[in-house]
């Protein structure tokens, strides 16, 4: 559900959907996600594998280090060439460590981005953002890393996270919440409490890269894969790992 809080009241403003694969569609018309790799591979191919099992046509990962669990039809690049128009959505943190470079390789490029985990504290200052078309996905350590400890309820900090970066916040946790600069907000019913494990947040940030690449705006994207990925994890089950929650991901979907 969709909605704005106003006067600590919540007004639902709608229901979104995913909508369909268009019929006449390509690989690259189904959306191109690039995914920037650092020092720690695994994690952007949780991501990309996420992103490939979320209906992106095309998946492609940059990486100068060896990769592997990455499915086949995933092409691996040596080099990055950002400028490519077909890409949809780069993603930019997962596994990233402390490479301030692909993070500031990934702001050259006039593209949507989704910018997660290491790269959010490397972001620096919030308007860094701004004239960018971008998706942030903190949980509380990266939040209060970018954005200092800001006052208010959750959904206050996020609106206000979402004004001072012109981003889409999706603050993480077992209450995620989605905030648009301008001023929408997104809840998701409850995830499994299993789903608090290593690599799910991964697994999201791929996600929400491909709905971004199918084309949907930054808010409904995020809002999109939050909700799929919650329904994942209930399909995946207790004793789920992120691998496990990336192969459940088309039964959610449909
Ligand atoms: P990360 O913090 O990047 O590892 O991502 C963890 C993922 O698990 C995010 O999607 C969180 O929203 C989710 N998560 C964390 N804790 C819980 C919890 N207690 N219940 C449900 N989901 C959670
Ligand atoms: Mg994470």
């Amino acid at each position: 559900n969709i909605g704005v809080e106003a006067d600590g009241k919540w007004f639902e403003i709608g229901r979104l959907e995913i909508p369909p694969l268009d019929p006449q569609g390509h690989k690259y018309s189904r959306g191109l996600v690039h995914c920037l790799a650092g020092q720690m591979p695994g994690a952007i191919a949780l991501a990309a594998s996420a992103a490939a099992r979320s209906g992106a046509g095309y998946v492609r990962v940059s990486t100068s280090l060896p990769i592997t669990n990455l499915p086949s039809s995933v092409v691996q690049t040596g080099g990055a060439d950002l400028q490519d128009e077909r890409i949809g959505c780069i993603l930019v943190g997962p596994g990233l460590g402390d490479t301030p470079q692909v993070l500031t390789l990934a702001l050259t490029a006039p593209r949507p981005i989704v910018i997660d985990a290491d790269a959010i504290g490397l972001v620096g200052d919030p308007e860094r953002l701004h004239g960018h078309d971008t998706i942030l996905t903190p949980h509380e350590g990266e939040f209060i890393k970018l954005f200092g400890d800001l006052s208010g309820s959750k959904a206050d900090r996020a609106l206000e996270a979402a004004r001072r970066s012109q981003s889409v916040i999706v603050y993480k946790g077992p209450d995620t919440l989605v905030a648009s600069p301008d001023g929408r907000l997104g809840f998701a019913p409850p995830a499994p409490a299993w789903l608090a494990s290593a690599g799910t947040g991964d697994v999201l940030a791929g996600m929400i890269a491909a709905m971004r690449a199918r084309g949907l705006d930054p808010f409904e994207a995020a809002c999109a894969a939050v909700w799929v990925h919650g329904r994942a994890a209930e399909a995946a089950g207790p004793g789920m790992i992120a691998d496990d929650l990336v192969a459940a991901i088309p039964s959610a979907l449909s």
